[in-house]
């Protein structure tokens, strides 16, 4: 299934990068946290210490990523990046921290896929710099303490609830919530990318994939780059309104930015299952998706949206969600459309 999701694909990873923010003023909306993280950035500086440990957590593709490498950048320091399932066993963790220089930022993204143990080993590494593994097996076995150097972790999750409360306590820094972005500030991101990427784009063609890109940077680039393909064979390298229009039904994308994923999921609540409440496994076995794609992209855009609800029961697709499916809503749900 080929779904525009914002979860990061093997294509993304050269547009991330050329595209990434690299100084503050750069990095469009999220004002709060910006303001957050400069007082924190401050107050390390000034206490010639890293900054505190920090944990960003909101949908793919918002720029949690991002984020973590503007602070590095700001604190002129290294950033090491690894990933909650990239650390298996807890020699794993074991040598990345201890091969940290004194300031480093270890990123850890997917936190929310670290092992417990890997965890527990975690805790007093980001408490007070200490290394507690346990050397050899059996009775030979040795515990010995290493001390690590100054070092920060930020940490991101697309599933916050997943991570256990003491590692989500050790965050001094604070936690961070990023929310989709305003529909004002996709369209400052689509015309400076497309400034980067050299692409010629016509005034009215970015505010149509702006109300397409489900609030969400990654997708909008995404978007842009598909735009510029379809501008350079179907028409002059100049993305213009209409075949901007045309690159996103290609793509099947609709009006409201949902693609055929997301349309099948709303299909399931509403034509096979009455509106719901339906649960998450039954839903994913008849889409045939996976449930954490379904849960971490899907959900959080048609929630967004005000397409669907999550109730203790299940599911529930809303009269809006009829409405784009062009169904007609149950009674109780048509009540709420007046
Ligand atoms: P996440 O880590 O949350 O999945 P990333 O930080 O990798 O997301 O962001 C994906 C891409 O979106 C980045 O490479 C960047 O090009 C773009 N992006 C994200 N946030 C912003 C922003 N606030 N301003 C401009 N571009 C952004």
């Amino acid at each position: 299934m080929s779904s525009t999701a914002p979860k990061k694909r093997e294509e993304d990873k050269s547009l991330d990068l050329a595209l990434r923010p690299n100084v503050f003023s750069e990095y469009i909306g999220q004002e709060t946290i910006k303001n957050n993280l400069k007082i924190l950035i401050e107050a390390a500086k000034r206490r010639k210490e890293p900054v505190e440990h920090v944990l960003f957590y909101g949908p793919a593709g918002l720029g949690k990523t991002t984020l973590a490498h503007l602070i590095a950048k700001e604190i002129n320091t290294q950033i090491r990046v690894t990933s909650g399932p990239a650390i298996e066993k807890v020699g794993d963790l074991a040598s990345i921290l201890t091969n940290l220089s004194p300031g480093d930022i270890l990123f850890i993204d997917e936190a929310h896929r670290l092992n417990k143990l890997i965890e527990e080993i975690l805790y007093p590494a980001m408490e007070n710099r200490s290394l507690d593994i346990i050397i050899g097996k059996g009775p030979s076995a040795r515990a010995i303490q290493l001390e690590l150097p100054p070092f920060s972790i930020i940490a991101a999750t697309t599933r916050i609830a997943l991570l256990s409360s003491p590692l989500r306590s050790r965050f001094s820094g604070g936690t961070f919530r990023l929310d989709f972005y305003k529909k004002e500030d996709i369209e400052k991101i689509i015309s400076r990318s497309a400034k980067i990427l050299g692409v010629l784009i016509e005034k009215d063609a970015v505010p149509l994939i702006a109300e397409r890109s489900r609030f969400t940077p990654r997708t909008a680039n995404r978007f842009l780059k598909r735009a510029r393909d379809y501008a350079e064979v179907h028409g002059k390298g100049i993305i213009t309104k209409d075949l901007a229009q045309k690159a996103l039904e290609l793509m099947e994308i609709d009006d409201k930015g949902l693609d055929s994923l997301d349309r099948k999921v709303l299909d399931t609540v509403i034509n096979k299952f009455n509106g719901g409440p339906v649960g998450l496994t039954t839903i994913a076995a008849s889409v045939r998706e996976e449930e954490d794609t379904i849960e971490e992209i899907s959900e959080p855009y048609l929630m967004q949206l005000g397409f669907l609800e999550r109730t203790p029961r299940g599911r529930c697709a809303t009269a809006r969600a009829y409405e784009h499916l062009g169904v007609k809503p149950p009674k109780t749900e048509q009540q709420k459309l007046i």
